[in-house]
């Protein structure tokens, strides 16, 4: 029996293992530093269910939340560096281009050249974003970034993992769920 364990691969397992982290934002400030323009598209369903109380992932042709009748809202998966916690973080953005929504003022951002720190506060659909050119003496996570964007590269991470997925049985024994399944006659 060969009982060989080597270290660097658990660490490296150990490090693609670590969840991303879904940035929520808020009345308080967040900072934010963009480091990608590539989003990946996430479709979801808000279940307002006790038991669930969070958006999850549709489940696709047969969802259940999609055949009750349950909204579907698209977001892009934007991977940021949060300064802050020295993490990656999972930004998500609706497609919105209104005045005051988070993509226009994200996109200009994304624009220039420089590396920029964003300020991001939310209320209801409303983002204030403020600016700051990153300082010289901050750490603006480069090692993090790299070893982030070589892991996607290889395809070691899934960002649609921040939100969770529930399979349409589980979905079904949610009392709310199931009661509109039973109002609309499906099975
Ligand atoms: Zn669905």
């Amino acid at each position: 029996m060969n009982n060989k364990i080597n270290l660097l691969d658990v660490v490296a397992e150990e490090s693609v293992e670590s969840p991303l982290e879904l940035v929520r934002l808020g009345s308080d400030e967040n900072a934010i530093i963009p480091f990608t323009v590539d989003s990946e598209a996430v479709d979801l369903h808000y279940c307002s269910e006790t038991e669930i109380n969070s958006y999850v992932v549709c489940n696709g042709l047969d969802c259940l939340l999609c055949r009750i009748g349950r909204k579907r809202d698209q977001r892009l998966l934007l991977p940021v560096y949060l300064p802050a916690a020295s993490c990656i973080g999972i930004l998500p953005v609706s497609r919105s281009l209104r005045p005051y929504a988070l993509l226009p003022q994200i996109s200009n951002v994304l624009k220039a050249e420089k590396t920029m720190v964003l300020f991001i506060t939310r209320d209801g659909a409303k983002y204030t974003v403020t600016t700051a050119e990153l300082q010289k003496d901050v750490d603006g996570g480069e090692t993090l970034i790299k070893r982030f964007l070589d892991d996607y590269e290889a395809g070691l991470h899934d960002l649609s993992t921040v939100y969770p997925r529930i399979d349409n049985e589980q979905l079904a024994s949610v009392e709310g769920i199931g009661q509109m399944m039973r109002l609309k006659g499906i099975s």
